[in-house]
């Protein structure tokens, strides 16, 4: 049994976790006052909130309290860190370099800074979706200050080669930052393992609530950054603005969750994913795998269905939801920049659709939209006049070789 509508849409969303509310529910209550009064009990009883959660928080990826800055979510963060670190810098104009791929929270600031002066560097990315580090390193010139390369993408799921990149970073003397939205609280991350200096975190995307969300700055990082927000000197001065407690006990709350939870859950939806992805692979011709299998979140898989548009399907997939291309550029009609950065063309980023599972996923669930996906993409084949070329359509070379090697 499954009740619908079906939820895999966890890059856009999670679903706020009953607990994670439990435990929020005082703080927009009774427990009212602002962690910075401390001269009080309301203030600080907010306080030992703020601070409890700011340890689950740094907990969860291994770094230290003192370097935990709260924002309003990953947006923010990804802003704070690429503005701030080039602000700081003496350098000019600086030089940062980012991928094609990343998430347009990366993007925009990146253009913005273009447009007052600074240069930057967007890599491309293989059909498999990962960066070549030999052309990473040859990006750097003495001008850079800052490499900013996503764990996770948002889209597409793979997962860059971060310990390397922060190596080829830090062996210049460069400051690299990561977007970890994707990879925080659904696979393990340890900024100390990974060496990165600075990584962006969101609430929502692990189960906490939105409008909250993290910056990880590394202690020796700290004088390198300048914040984009003042009035008050919050957050160590990085974040001015009184802090968001109900947000952030529930961020610390999810983080604690998550902590206890993920590695648990890892092989359940990594299984899961591969059942939908058999269950494509068997029942339709035409299908290809956008990105790399291996290097891949465990709860991602985002595949196009030849002569198919993505916007038709999913609304044909009416007690589904999932999402063609991102949240953020489902509004518009262009197909997905992401796919597109493959190789891929312009149609096949249009037929691509991604499922996002996450620990609430069952077994029951994956089965359905398996059965409605194959029923949909026959009916919308059969109504197609391209059909007929349906039988020319193998399979991707790319991907058979990756999954041979799996
Ligand atoms: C969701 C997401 C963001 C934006 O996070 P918000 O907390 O919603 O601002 C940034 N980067 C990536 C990779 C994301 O998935």
């Amino acid at each position: 049994m499954v009740t619908l509508p079906i939820y895999m849409d966890s890059h856009a969303t999670t679903r706020l976790d009953p607990r994670v509310l439990d435990a929020m529910l005082p703080y927009l209550s009774e427990h009212f006052g602002n962690p910075a009064s401390r001269t009080h009990a309301f203030g600080r009883k907010a306080a030992a909130a703020v601070d409890a959660a700011r340890c689950e928080v740094a907990a969860l990826i291994g770094a230290r309290s003192a370097e935990i800055v709260f924002t309003s979510g990953a947006t923010e963060s990804n802003n704070l860190a690429i503005k701030g670190i080039v602000a700081a810098s003496d350098l000019r104009p600086c030089h940062v370099v980012t991928v094609i791929t990343e998430h347009r929270a990366v993007l925009d600031p990146c253009r913005q800074l273009e447009s007052n002066g600074c240069d930057v560097t967007r890599l491309p990315v293989g059909p498999d979706g990962l960066i070549d580090l030999d052309e990473l390193a040859r990006a750097i010139t003495p001008r850079t200050v800052l490499v900013s390369v996503m764990v996770a993408n948002n889209e597409i799921g793979v997962c860059q080669p971060i310990a390397a990149i922060a190596e080829v970073a830090a062996a210049r003397g460069v400051m690299f930052h990561t977007d970890a939205a994707q990879a925080v609280g659904r696979v393990p991350v340890d900024v100390d393992r990974l060496r990165v200096d600075l990584a962006s975190i969101s609430a929502h995307k692990m189960h906490g609530p939105k409008g909250v969300g993290a910056l990880y700055v590394r202690r020796q990082a700290q004088a390198r950054l300048t914040s984009i927000i003042d009035g008050g000197g919050h957050e160590h001065g990085l974040r001015s603005g009184t802090l968001n407690v109900p947000g952030i006990v529930g961020f610390g709350k999810a983080a604690a969750l998550a902590s206890a939870e993920t590695n648990g859950a890892l092989s359940r939806i990594a299984s899961l994913r591969d059942r939908l992805w058999a269950g494509f692979q068997t029942r339709l011709t035409g299908v290809h795998l956008n990105g790399s299998f291996k290097h891949r979140v465990p709860h991602n898989l985002n595949v196009s269905f030849a002569h198919i548009d993505g916007q038709a399907l999913l609304t044909a997939l009416d007690d589904v939801a999932v999402s063609s291309g991102s949240a953020c550029a489902s509004a518009t009609d262009e197909p997905s920049y992401v796919v597109q950065a493959l190789g891929a063309s312009k149609q096949r980023a249009r037929a691509s659709v991604r499922f996002g599972l996450d620990r609430e996923t069952t077994e029951a669930e994956v089965d359905y939209v398996i059965d409605k996906v194959v029923r949909v993409v026959t009916r919308l084949r059969d109504l197609s006049p391209l059909s007929d070329e349906l039988s020319e359509v193998g399979r991707d070379p790319v991907v058979e070789k990756q999954l041979g090697g799996r």
